[in-house]
């Protein structure tokens, strides 16, 4: 099915972006705002002022107010700073970056945010391009009169059996991000279909069902001259003095119920004369009721960098709230994979506030997994995203829904909530904990679960039942060769009616390299690394914290610590501030990894900044990790980093901390470290030799002999991992004698 929804010509007026009148917010001031709780949101919405997220929730928000309301909301101890004093010229501003990124083309298509003709002019090229797996369709007519335009891809032949996923994006008008993610996944699906075994499998088996934009009304209306670059909802003339409906709340699920909702017509989160009463919302309903085997749907917003699952309207769990949890940590895996990016699952109660009669509810009222995932940023610059972003937020979400696709045609989906093992210490046993789930209503039979271990590449597979601790959470049991071989592992269960599943897929297997402790700094007696500005050693004394949490009082271990001022907030108006730990020699390292304890309070990095950098051999310092949002620590928690692509046998190895640079206003407890450790992997083994001696020979035979039988823990004779001291030991050396 081919539908011509365009002609060039109507491209042509619109290859230069258009934007917003900007008189409209005439006397208008940008801020951040620190929400504490959810009267303070209650209040600011009373007073006019205008929330910018796409869910309210507690800690930093940007609004849009007057300096009057500003003034007022500072009155009731709400703190609030302005951080646009003129909204005409910052989304002039804002044109000009979107028309230089446009001009230079990088990202190709994807180099600016695209209006609704485009997009849709853009799905027609592909559909038109792979006629055999790609139709577009008209999903109905929004308010105003516009086509809501859909695309269908499959591989050939007959669709009826298949199961059916739908992505959307643009229910909020102004999250212009969450039309862009949606037209990259169909064209990578399509791309893909041709070049990857992988995808054209999951289209042998799936229909995936894309609409980029639910609200085309709203949509073009944070483009038109005379719109509004700020426009949430759709545009419902509610013959009064506002307009619009938020669709993300107009569902026929708990609609109206007063989480996160409003009945007034001028609230951004109006619910609508009825459930179900917008043409838009009712095009979607119908559209999925057409579609059989629907399994998974993820509706795309933006901000904050959330993977939001059901349900959203109670606290109540969903019956299979193990399985919306495993989906939700799986495409958590796939989005952080790409950038490294993290998106955090939960409900919206968990990391926000309940919400009434949302989208993802419904589908998921309906027998689907429905997410909800707010795309990039975390917080500031919010939905106005630079179009430098659309390229990563796209091909993050492109891994994120193809863990979900896998996650789907798996009979079972194997991950780790605590994630993997990067080390395993010789002579000790790791607790993994693993998460077994069957996603499509079949379940895992648990007599089946295993973990395969071998001690090096050559070592003897033994195989090991994985601990049951009901439902579809196991531990396994994973030792470190005494002889400081690396531990390889791997995964297999079935279901009850017989279908298998490995983890990983395929005949790869998990690592876990043997470690060795390089260096260490327990901070109790002073290390004496190298200090600019208020850095020092010492007992912190629980100081500070203007804003978020004040210092701690100890260390995580022993009493004294590396920080930022140990008796208060740092500065305001700071340059780069660093300590330096090292040099150090870490020749022959690999896999090197940089690990401490953290206890950090800083702004956002709009404003106030926190980073870790290391220089190696190069000499360059290369910044490993910075503030990517607000951080409030209020106790202490242990962080790692790979540090392997400096450091790795580098001689000469410097980490540093960095306390700012900071802005004007607003101070935080800073930087508290503590227990700073080095670490590598060794392959310091032979397989096959009991006495770590460096030698395969008779004495291996005769240790093992003498301590014939079952063995507790870790033993040195049980060099198949089995648990026992028997005859797979004593084959295992010969063959390697
Ligand atoms: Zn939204």
């Amino acid at each position: 099915m081919i539908t011509t929804i365009l002609t060039a010509a109507t491209i042509l007026c619109t290859l230069s972006p258009s934007s917003p009148t900007t008189d409209r917010y005439k006397g208008w001031v940008m801020a951040n705002v620190e929400i504490a709780c959810p009267e303070d949101i209650q209040f600011l919405r009373d007073l006019g002022a205008k929330s910018l997220a796409c869910y309210d929730h507690p800690g930093q928000t940007q609004m849009l107010m007057t300096e009057k309301m500003a003034e007022k909301a500072r009155l009731h101890h709400i703190a609030t700073k302005v951080t646009e004093r003129d909204i005409a010229s910052y989304i002039k501003k804002i044109d000009q970056v979107r028309s230089e990124a446009r001009n230079s083309g990088v990202g190709g298509w994807y180099s600016d945010f695209k209006t609704w003709p485009e997009v849709n002019l853009h799905l027609q090229q592909l559909a038109n391009s792979d006629p055999d797996i790609a139709s577009v369709f008209e999903v109905g007519t929004s308010h105003e009169g516009r086509t809501i335009w859909g695309i269908k891809i499959t591989s050939p032949g007959d669709a009826t059996d298949r199961k059916r996923i739908l992505f959307n994006g643009c229910q909020h008008a102004r999250e212009w991000i969450a039309v862009m993610v949606p037209v990259y996944i169909a064209e990578h699906l399509i791309e893909g279909w041709k070049n990857n075994p992988e995808i054209q499998s999951f289209l042998d088996t799936t229909e995936v069902v894309i609409v980029p934009i639910v609200n085309p009304d709203g949509y073009e209306f944070t483009y038109a001259a005379g719109g509004d670059r700020f426009w949430r909802k759709n545009r419902r003339n509610n013959s009064g003095s506002c307009e619009g409906v938020d669709l993300n709340r107009n569902w026929d699920i708990d609609w109206n119920g007063g989480d996160s909702t409003s009945t007034s017509t001028c609230s951004d989160v109006y619910v609508g004369p009825s459930v179900f009463s917008e043409p838009e919302t009712q095009a979607m309903r119908t559209l999925i009721e057409s579609l059989p085997n629907f399994v998974t749907h993820i509706d795309f917003h933006s901000y904050s960098q959330l993977i939001l699952k059901a349900w959203g309207y109670t606290s109540t769990p969903h019956p299979d709230d193990e399985i919306l949890q495993a989906l939700g940590e799986a495409m958590h895996d796939g989005y952080q994979s790409v950038h490294g990016e993290q998106y955090t699952v939960g409900t919206p109660g968990d990391v926000l506030y309940y919400a009434d009669g949302t989208f993802q509810d419904w589908t998921t009222s309906v027998g689907a997994l429905g997410y909800t995932v707010e795309l990039r940023p975390t917080g500031s610059p919010g939905f106005d995203l630079p179009p430098s972003e659309i390229v990563p937020t796209c091909e993050e979400s492109f891994e994120g829904v193809l863990a979900m696709m896998r996650f789907v045609s798996n009979p079972v989906s194997i991950s780790f909530p605590n994630g993997l093992l990067q080390f395993v210490n010789p002579g000790e046993i790791h607790e993994l904990s693993v998460s077994m789930q069957s996603p499509l209503g079949g379940s895992i039979d648990p007599t089946t679960a295993n973990i395969h271990i071998r001690y090096g590449e050559t070592g003897t597979e033994a195989t090991i039942p994985l601990q049951h601790n009901g439902g579809g959470v196991f531990t396994a049991n994973i030792p470190g060769s005494l002889c400081g071989l690396s531990t390889k592992y791997w995964f297999d269960v079935e279901t009850t009616s017989g279908q298998y599943q490995r983890y990983p897929t395929g005949d790869t297997v998990l690592t876990a390299s043997a470690s060795q402790l390089i260096e260490e700094f327990t901070m109790d007696q002073n290390p004496n690394w190298s200090t600019e500005g208020l850095w020092s050693w010492g007992q912190p004394t629980g100081g500070g914290g203007q804003y978020g949490n004040s210092d701690p009082t100890s260390g995580a271990s022993g009493n004294n610590v590396i920080g930022y001022n140990l008796n208060g907030d740092y500065e305001n108006n700071l340059s780069e501030k660093h300590i330096v730990a090292g040099p150090f020699d870490l020749s022959g390292t690999q896999n090197t990894q940089l690990q401490f304890s953290r206890y950090l309070n800083v702004e956002q990095p709009a404003y106030d900044h926190a980073s870790i950098s290391v220089k190696g051999d190069v000499g360059l310092w290369q910044t490993i990790w910075t503030n990517q949002s607000e951080i409030t620590d209020s106790q202490w928690q242990t962080v790692s980093y790979d540090i392997s692509a400096v450091a790795d046998n580098a001689s000469s190895v410097s980490i540093r901390w960095t306390m700012g640079s900071t802005d004007t206003a607003w101070q935080y407890s800073g930087w508290n470290i503590d227990d700073v450790s080095i670490s590598a992997s060794v392959e310091a083994g032979v397989v096959g030799d009991v006495n770590c001696d460096g030698l395969v020979n008779v004495k291996d035979i005769l240790t093992i002999i003498s301590s014939w039988g079952p063995c507790e823990g870790v033993c040195a004779e049980d060099i198949v991992p089995d648990e026992n001291i028997n005859v797979s030991d004593l084959l295992l050396v010969i063959a390697n004698w």
